[in-house]
């Protein structure tokens, strides 16, 4: 497994190892990720009703779409994005990890971090 180009990079979180920063909502239970800054989205409480939480780096593709043009020299095309739906409820897009396994709408995918870099492959 490489670690480099690919992963999600939720924008403002931190992964630690098969973890993601998130929230989960005290009032409507609601999870996040990355955390909600300000309050929950779904039902509007406050940002004092909201938990920190751990999500798991795991879930089910949704949906991907390979990218041949892209604005930045980084990833380097072609690359895939996939959309994953999280075990624990929310749903992320981000780069199939360049070397891996392709995948399919359905298959599940683990995530794990390396040099900072959340990298996402099919679950074996
Ligand atoms: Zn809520």
């Amino acid at each position: 497994m490489s670690a480099t180009p690919g992963g999600i990079i939720p924008n403002g979180t931190r992964p630690v190892g098969t973890k993601l920063n998130g929230t989960r909502c005290r009032t409507c239970g609601r999870v996040a990720t990355p955390p909600e800054p300000y309050g929950c989205e779904q039902c509007g409480a406050l940002i004092d009703s909201l938990e920190a939480i751990e999500v798991a780096a795991t879930g089910v593709v949704h949906s991907s779409a390979v990218v041949h043009r892209h604005h930045r020299p980084d990833p380097v095309t072609p690359f895939t994005v996939i959309e994953v739906v999280l075990d624990d409820g929310p749903a992320l897009k981000g780069l199939l990890v360049a070397d891996g396994e392709a995948v399919a709408i359905g298959d599940r995918v683990q995530g794990t971090v390396q040099d900072g870099r959340l990298v996402l492959e099919k679950e074996r």
